[in-house]
């Protein structure tokens, strides 16, 4: 989701909900033979401040689907994820810049599951590699 951050200061508009979902890029995914089940969805809130720096607020829920890291079986796994940014217009090696004075809230989350995304996919806590009995 693109906030023209333009238009809603020439609205007066400084603060809104905002709740939305996107398909992600798979490349977010690091975990063989795993995919997202459904778009990640975001419900959060953003504020403009008083030097036109946005600041955004969401809980971020996405899950994954795919095969077991060890057994290899069927599962599945939601995961949630909150993030707290700033998009500002200078670059401050630190937040998000806007672009032609929009923010590109879709960046910050991409970032968030990135974070938050497991290194592997386990059907069940502890799961064990397949047995081999000798
Ligand atoms: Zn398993």
């Amino acid at each position: 989701m693109i906030i023209d951050v333009r238009k809603c200061l020439a609205q007066g508009k400084f603060n809104a909900d905002v709740a939305f979902s996107y398909r992600p890029d798979e490349g977010l995914i690091d975990i063989p033979y795993v995919s997202f089940k459904e778009p990640i969805a975001v419900k959060g809130s953003y504020h403009i401040l008083e030097d036109d720096s946005l600041e955004f607020e969401a809980e971020v829920t996405y899950t994954l689907q795919g095969l077991c890291s060890r057994c290899l079986r069927e599962t599945e796994e939601t995961v949630k994820t909150s993030l707290h940014v700033y998009f500002v217009t200078e670059d401050n090696e630190e937040d998000y810049l806007f672009r032609g004075g929009m923010a590109d809230l879709s960046e910050a989350v991409n970032d968030a599951v990135l974070l938050s995304m497991p290194r592997s996919l386990l059907c069940r806590q502890g799961c064990e590699m397949i047995a081999y009995h000798s």
